[in-house]
C-alpha cells in the first residue's frame, strides 16, 4: 500500500530519530509498501526517504512549489513520481488521497497540524485509513497525555483514542496498518456534540 508519512523538518534532532526514520523506510520496502510524504530531504522525512530508496521502494514526494525558491536545498527529489502543488491545503489534500494509511513519526508543529487534521477527519468518518503514531523515544507521550486530559475534561470521546495506534516498534506498526480492520461507525461514536 501507499504509507503516507509525515514526521521533522528539523535536523536538528537526536541521532535516534534519523536511525529509527530510515529503519521505518527500510522496513516499509521489505514489505513492499511505498512512501508518500512532504518531499523534505532533512530530518524524520529525509531519514524515511532516504531508508525507502536504499531499499529500492517507491518515493512519491508531493511538494508545494515555493519550496523550491523558499528551502530548494532541503528538498528530496530522487522521488519517483514528484508532485507539485500551488498550495500547501492542496498538498495535503493530494498526500491524503494518495495515501492508504498514514504515519505520524516525531516532528513539529506542521507533524502536529497534519497528524490533528487526519484525525479529526477519521473521526467525523470523512475517510476510513488506518492511522499509527510512531512514538519513538516517548516523543509523543505529552501529546496523548493532553489528549487524555481533554477527555476527562469533556473535550473529547474516549473512543476517538481508539482510531489510531501507538508504537515505539516497527514491526507493530506495519502489522496494525496491514492488518486492523478500521471500524466504520458514526461520528457520534468518535466525537462529542
Ligand atoms: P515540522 O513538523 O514542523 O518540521 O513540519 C514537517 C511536516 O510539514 C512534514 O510532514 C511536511 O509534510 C511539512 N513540511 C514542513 N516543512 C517542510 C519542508 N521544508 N519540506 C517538506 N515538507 C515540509
Amino acid at each position: 500500500m501507499n504509507i503516507c508519512v509525515y514526521g521533522a523538518a528539523s535536523p536538528s534532532i537526536a541521532p535516534v530519530f534519523i536511525e529509527q526514520g530510515e529503519a521505518l523506510g527500510r522496513e516499509m520496502v521489505k514489505r513492499s509498501h511505498a512512501l508518500v510524504f512532504g518531499g523534505g530531504a532533512l530530518g524524520l522525512m529525509g531519514a524515511v526517504a532516504r531508508g525507502v530508496r536504499e531499499g529500492g521502494g517507491t518515493i512519491i514526494g508531493v511538494v508545494p512549489r515555493f519550496f523550491e525558491h523558499d528551502a530548494a536545498e532541503t528538498l528530496f527529489t530522487a522521488c519517483d513520481e514528484y508532485i507539485q502543488t500551488d498550495t500547501m491545503r492542496e498538498r495535503k489534500h493530494i498526500m491524503e488521497d494518495r495515501a492508504d494509511a498514514f504515519v505520524i513519526t516525531p516532528g513539529g508543529i506542521g507533524t502536529f497540524e497534519e497528524f490533528l487534521e487526519i484525525l479529526t477527519l477519521r473521526q467525523l468518518c470523512r475517510h476510513e485509513k488506518p492511522i499509527a503514531i510512531f512514538n519513538v523515544d516517548g516523543y509523543y507521550d505529552t501529546l496523548l497525555a493532553f489528549l487524555r486530559e481533554a477527555i476527562d475534561k469533556g473535550f473529547l470521546k474516549a473512543t476517538c483514542l481508539t482510531l489510531f495506534c501507538v508504537t515505539d516498534d516497527v514491526q507493530i506498526l506495519l502489522d496494525y496498518l496491514e492488518q486492523t480492520p478500521q471500524a466504520g461507525g458514526s461520528v457520534q461514536d468518535y466525537k462529542e456534540g
